[in-house]
């Protein structure tokens, strides 16, 4: 899928909090699925705003964009006015446009595909005393494209179930009416959705769902809920695409409350990375990693936030295991 020649050349961002911990979990499994990759350490986020003063430096884009891709822990929001969201800047920087994460246990499998760059995440914003004011923006480009991608992913599944909030933001007129033209003229079955009875159904029915395309803050908000709804955020992996680009990371935050503990569950993670080898081309690996980590998980090899009593390193290690018997 990339087509850039045998050489894989990652951005390793393990961040803060857990996200070192986990992204060690995602290497060690890589290497026993026997990805052949060179990693690119690119230090981001809290611990080097503490060193220097910055979360990210302009040379660190130009870094990242010698690579052809990014495997991103987590970042802790460091307490500055000034801040920039690291991952807001690789997004943009990146042109990072698609947010693609799928949910799945034993009788779930749904994938929310979230527009990544414009909506109430355009970064247009007035702040005054008397007013606080953001922009939501959205575009034919940005919704095309978006919608595009979720009708491909779409075609090759069931159905499309377009989020929205038209009756009362016009702005989600635009969205709706792309999405659904482009699902006409890829001949994908769609319907659309109120994204608070999209927000009801994930609760009461999710398996009405198989892929959604929604806008940026509905589809961040949906898919915490998703990751409630599948038993919890420390298994969902996600990619965040471009034409160019892609970016891989786990959907969970930097857990300070639990970081240092060795406890983190590096399943969203490893996942993370199993996407990362599909995108490479490397099926048959990635594939091989998604396995493992569904046996590990049957087996009961977990650490606490699934009631299991196991550490990150031992989670790693028995889905390594598995991958090397299944060779
Ligand atoms: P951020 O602002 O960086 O997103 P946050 O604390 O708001 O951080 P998360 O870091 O995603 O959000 O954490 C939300 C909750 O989920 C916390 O209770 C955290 O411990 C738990 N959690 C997140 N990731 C994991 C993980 N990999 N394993 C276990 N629990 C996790």
């Amino acid at each position: 899928m990339s087509g850039r020649g045998a050489e894989k050349r990652v951005a390793l961002v393990k961040g803060d909090g857990v996200g070192p911990e986990v992204i060690d979990g995602a290497l060690a499994v890589l290497e026993a699925a026997g990805a052949d990759l060179e990693f690119v350490p690119v230090e981001l986020g809290y611990g080097q705003w503490k060193k220097t003063g910055k979360a990210m430096a302009e040379e660190d884009l130009d870094l990242v964009k010698t690579c052809h891709c990014v495997l991103f822990g987590a970042i802790t929001t460091p307490p500055d006015p000034d801040y920039k969201s690291v991952l807001l800047t690789l997004r943009k920087g990146l042109d990072l446009y698609a947010n693609i994460r799928p949910f799945r246990t034993a009788d779930l499998d749904f994938v929310i595909v979230r527009e990544n760059t414009e909506g109430m995440y355009s970064g247009v914003e007035k702040l005054d005393e008397e007013e606080a004011t953001t922009l939501r923006v959205i575009t034919l480009r940005g919704s095309l494209r978006i919608a595009e991608k979720a009708c491909a992913i779409a075609s090759k599944r069931e159905k499309l179930t377009i989020v929205h909030k038209s009756n009362v933001l016009k702005s989600d007129n635009l969205f709706l009416r792309i999405c659904r033209e482009t699902a006409h003229r890829w001949d994908v079955p769609f319907e659309d959705m109120l994204v608070d009875a999209a927000a009801y159904n994930l609760v009461i029915n999710p398996k009405r769902f198989d892929v959604i395309v929604t806008t940026n803050l509905f589809g961040d908000i949906l898919s915490d809920e998703a990751a409630g709804v599948i038993g919890g955020l420390g298994l969902c992996p996600s990619a965040n695409l471009g034409e160019k680009y892609a970016l891989f990371e786990p959907i969970h935050g930097s857990a300070p409350d639990i970081a240092g503990r060795g406890i983190a569950n590096p399943i969203g993670a490893i996942r993370s990375a199993a996407m990362m080898l599909e995108w490479f081309g490397e099926v048959g690996k990635a594939r091989m990693m998604e396995e493992a980590v569904e046996w590990t998980l049957a087996q009961k090899v977990a650490t606490p936030d699934l009631g299991g009593s196991c550490s990150t390193r031992e989670v790693a290690e028995a889905i390594s295991k598995r991958l090397a018997w299944s060779d």
